[in-house]
């Protein structure tokens, strides 16, 4: 059969590009969504942050590195506070901030997160250890996790979080348990316990609506380990539910069942209940959607309880850019749907509104960040265009991808390999005038899927000792990084005003090697 062999570097597309990446019509341009807001190209063509040349970064600081701009994560911590506040002023006064830590912390980033006039949401002991070294106080901290050692829980006690959010039956009477025992083990305080502080407590609840991008489901049941469920008939066998009017016996639901037992424990104040439906969400309608549901609930356990729920969270998933086709709606916009909807809906149903609060994570870090690669190995290698995308005259078809291979990988970036995730890249020490190829940026690791850009266009004459940028890499990258191969972990390098520091030092051998106990 005659064969085709598409050219390396060509204007046309090339035919192992997916539907949505064209070829930029520069390939040196900075598309201004992915980017932090002072990365630019310098006056030499380089890739610059806050006026530091990635030359100099590479020089003085080496690579793989995660360059994350200071000013950008303030102004977009900043952006997020003010936008709530101003959205929900006429609603509930305004907006608590929780920064989700889990998307990438360190002690630098609480104290930013808290001179910014955010709080900290924290997910294990871990990190609220980093946020206790960092000087946070504990009123600003929240603690999740749908597996809280007792240990975790007591930490937090003792540390005085703002807000445990509990995620389920069994640890609601755990909470309940060890916050009491504090009290007895307290001298000077009542036998009964009674006396001791009490624990602020928020109940997660799964509110069957899911959010992804463009779309959210919404189904009664959800089958995933967070949360409790707010589907009828959940609750456990033995509770019967305050039978809200005409409800079939057996129809409550575990929420119920968790608020009901939480306001029946003399050691636990119940502040409210929480949401969480999803990440990288583009759209509002998701959150409204859960809003409502929400809202309605707190209205039910008024009426059928007493019981107030002064405080609603609805959780983090603002989505962000990886490549140019994101477009996530922004914050000030979904801050303004979500408002409206929670006006009308507490008017509707004839409640106060509560106070609102979200957990924005990658919305805040992820944009503020590249990751600094050298390019090491670069194979063009021949590919058979996959059936389908074939030319009509049926004949085969190969076309070169290729293979850049740069100093990092699946380690510092897991999220291609874990999510299927897409990211963009730029040549970033210098620009270029060559033709668009189309290449795959892969890492040094020994695994076929070590993937770190899965498509994307580069100038064809990038070569071994070129520099490429990354962006969008500040959120669940660092975070989820590993040692795999015995890669040392790259720092992370907070710039600002055209000077660097280091807000986690890379790793070095001796630390790769500092827990093995030798032979
Ligand atoms: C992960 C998580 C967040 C943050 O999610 P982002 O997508 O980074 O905004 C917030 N709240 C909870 C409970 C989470 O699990």
């Amino acid at each position: 059969m005659p064969e085709t062999t598409l050219s390396a570097a060509s204007a046309a597309p090339s035919p192992l590009a997916p539907e949505w990446l064209g070829i930029p019509a520069d390939l040196n341009r900075l598309a201004p969504a992915l980017w932090a807001h002072d990365a630019e190209r310098g006056p030499s063509g380089g890739l610059t942050l806050a006026g530091l040349a990635v030359g100099e970064i590479k020089t003085r600081f080496g690579s793989p590195v995660f360059v994350l701009s200071e000013s950008d994560f303030r102004a977009r911590a900043r952006a997020f506070k003010q936008s709530f506040d101003t959205a929900f002023a006429d609603v509930c006064g305004g907006v608590d901030v929780y920064y989700a830590g889990k998307s990438f912390l360190c002690t630098a980033v609480a104290a930013w997160v808290r001179e910014e006039g955010l709080r900290l949401d924290t997910a294990s002991g871990g990190e609220l250890a980093v946020a206790q070294r960092a000087g946070t106080p504990g009123e600003l901290i929240g603690l999740h996790g749908n597996n809280k050692s007792d240990a975790e829980i007591r930490r937090a006690l003792d540390y005085g979080v703002g807000r445990i959010i509990v995620d389920s039956l069994d640890e609601l009477e755990r909470v309940a348990r060890i916050a009491a025992d504090r009290g007895t083990d307290t001298p000077g305080s009542a036998p009964d316990g009674s006396e001791a502080p009490r624990a602020k407590v928020m109940l997660r609840l799964t509110p069957g609506v899911h959010a992804h991008t463009h779309e959210f489901i919404a189904t009664a049941h959800e089958d995933q380990k967070f949360g409790l469920s707010m589907a009828p008939g959940t609750a456990s066998p033995g509770f019967s539910g305050a039978g809200a009017e005409g409800a079939p016996e057996g129809a409550a639901s575990m929420a119920e069942e968790a608020v009901a037992a939480a306001a029946g424990h003399d050691s636990i104040e119940l502040l409210g209940v929480h949401c969480h439906i999803g990440s990288q969400i583009f759209e509002p309608e998701g959150f409204e959607a859960a809003a409502v549901k929400l809202l309605r609930f707190v209205a039910d356990m008024r009426s059928s309880y007493g019981v107030a729920l002064p405080e609603l969270d609805l959780g983090g998933g603002y989505g962000i850019a990886y490549v140019p086709g994101d477009t996530p709606r922004p914050p000030a916009e979904i801050a303004e749907a979500l408002a409206g909807v929670v006006r009308e809906t507490c008017a509707e149903l004839g409640i106060t509104a509560p106070r609102i609060s979200i957990e924005p994570g990658r919305a805040i870090v992820g944009s503020t960040t590249f990751t600094l690669y050298e390019v090491g190995t670069i194979k063009d290698v021949v590919v058979d265009v996959p059936v389908g995308d074939l030319p009509a005259s049926g004949e085969a078809v190969t076309a070169v991808r290729r293979y850049v291979s740069v100093d990092g990988g699946m380690s510092d970036n897991p999220r291609p390999v874990l999510y299927d995730a897409d990211y963009s890249v730029v040549l970033a020490n210098r620009t270029s005038d060559a033709p668009a190829q189309l290449v795959r940026v892969v890492g040094k690791h020994c695994e076929s899927g070590d993937i770190v850009v899965r498509d994307a266009y580069l100038p064809a004459d990038v070569r071994a000792g070129d520099l490429l940028a990354v962006p969008g890499t500040g959120a669940y990258c660092w975070a989820l990084s590993s040692n795999y191969n015995y890669l040392a972990r790259p720092g992370v390098l907070a710039v600002r005003d055209g000077d660097a520091r280091w807000i986690v030092r890379p790793e070095t051998e001796d630390d790769l090697l500092s827990r093995d106990m030798g032979v």
